[in-house]
């Protein structure tokens, strides 16, 4: 079932989101060449904490033997999702792709931004730059009456004529009070088909882009998903609501 929110729930969305938003804003400010992940996340886990809200991911899983350890996902170039925090040291020319989710009051927001570490190379930039605009594509999309599948299939056609691959294995979500509820957003598929969009609904559309193949594996530590072909990744992230007809982005980074 999906759960329609009311203006009140998605009041209290705009506050945790708005700290999604500030948690990107300034962990990104800190990517650089000789940071480590594991700084990244603390930062994060400190700046939200302040708010009395708490890191949605850290503590998250199916397996209790395996829960995640970070409150940030911090990914870097064929790490397409889910990496963990750690030592590892950034090196110029990198990207790295930070995902966060906040939870404040009972409500969840959830978002993502991809990084570059000092200068990278223009086909990285470009990788940045389509995956990001993929994101706004799928976002205008959101329109009450509409279909999910619209949103997925702006998102996939634009990545394509733009050479890159789109990621099936990992799909967007609806969120709200918890942080994955339906439907199911994913990043490709048929338009006017999938559940009819209508206002109240809280979504959060995530394009995972790869350079070369979609083909992604999961390494040993259960977490980090990285590409088959070894090529870069992004992933650009944003939780919206369904008002009055029109998506609103509760993540928007402010400038
Ligand atoms: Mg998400």
């Amino acid at each position: 079932m999906v759960q329609l929110k009311s203006k009140r729930e998605i009041e209290l969305m705009r506050e945790s989101s708005r700290i999604v938003a500030e948690v990107l804003r300034l962990v990104g400010a800190e990517v650089k060449p000789g940071v480590t992940t594991l700084e990244l996340d603390r930062l994060a886990e400190e700046y939200i904490r302040s708010f009395e809200a708490v890191p949605a991911f850290k503590g998250y899983g199916s397996s209790k033997h395996n829960l995640f350890p970070g409150t940030l996902c911090t990914s870097v170039d064929s790490e397409v999702v889910h990496g963990i925090p750690g030592r590892r040291m950034l090196k110029e020319g990198e990207i790295l792709s930070v995902d966060v989710g906040v939870k404040k009051d009972g409500y969840y927001g959830d978002g993502a931004w991809s990084f570059p570490v000092g200068e990278i190379s223009e086909e990285k930039e470009r990788l940045l730059r389509v995956t990001e605009e993929a994101l706004y594509r799928g976002i205008e999309k959101a329109i009450e009456g509409n279909r999910v599948h619209d949103i997925s299939h702006a998102v996939q056609e634009y990545v394509e004529i733009n050479g890159f691959s789109i990621v099936r294995d990992l799909v967007g979500h609806g969120v709200g009070k918890e942080l994955h509820e339906e439907p199911s957003v994913p990043n490709f598929g048929d338009p006017g088909t999938g559940v009819r969009l209508k206002t109240g609904m809280t979504l959060a559309i995530e394009p995972m882009v790869n350079y070369g193949t979609w083909k992604v594996r999961v390494l040993a530590d259960g977490w980090t998903i990285v590409t088959q072909d070894g090529m870069p990744s992004a992933h650009f992230e944003h939780t919206i609501a369904i008002v009055n007809g029109k998506p609103e982005i509760l993540t928007q980074v402010p400038n």
